[in-house]
């Protein structure tokens, strides 16, 4: 496909990063173009328009970025999910495993109101986890997760199974085998 293509061609990949043998997609070369960034919104804009969404979430920190430019293109409303701590409101949290620990994210208990249909938004679904633990936390203040976007997908570590598995629907803009 075209744009998977256009974006693939525009994403760096850092060998060796941060561990040895570890291809580290790096997207910080398509926020750093512009006419990249717009197709990249685009995109997600008619996922968003598709999927009837109401509340655009978005993970610390990459996801912010693309999640506050969709955010106002659809003037929606945005929250943020944060790593544990940087919230200063009450909070929801919810805890994952890594691949070596476990991490812990939260929301504010007033990210959204009960029955709000929201799209994560975040710019990589590796095992999944993640995105997983973020739909976790709106379902428990009520949401209704929508769906779950991403610029690539690394299909092979299964993480975009285990999310439709999870009954949510996923959209990425590229995949990386
Ligand atoms: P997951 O929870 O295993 O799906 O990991 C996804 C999270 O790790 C996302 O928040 C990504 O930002 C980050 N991540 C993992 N690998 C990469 C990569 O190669 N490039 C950019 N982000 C990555």
């Amino acid at each position: 496909n075209h744009l998977a293509d256009y974006l693939k061609q525009r994403i760096r990949t850092v060998p060796d990063w941060p561990i040895a043998g570890v291809n580290f997609r790096d997207v910080t070369t398509l926020f750093n173009d512009p006419e990249a960034f717009r197709v990249m919104i685009e995109a997600f804009s008619l996922d968003c328009t598709r999927l009837a969404v109401d509340v655009i979430a978005a993970i610390d920190a990459r996801g912010f970025i693309i999640g506050g430019a969709l955010a106002y293109q659809l003037h929606k409303p945005f929250a943020l999910v944060r790593k544990k701590g940087k919230l200063p409101y009450r909070t929801v949290s919810e805890d994952y495993t890594l691949e070596y620990g476990s991490a812990t994210i939260e929301i504010n208990e007033d990210a959204c109101a009960a029955g709000q249909r929201v799209l994560l938004v975040d710019d990589l679904i590796a095992t999944g986890g993640t995105l997983l633990a973020a739909a976790k936390l709106f379902q428990k203040i009520g949401a209704e997760v929508a769906g779950v976007a991403a610029i690539i997908d690394l299909p092979e570590l299964g993480g975009s199974a285990k999310l439709r598995d999870a009954k949510l629907p996923v959209h990425a803009l590229c995949a990386f085998s």
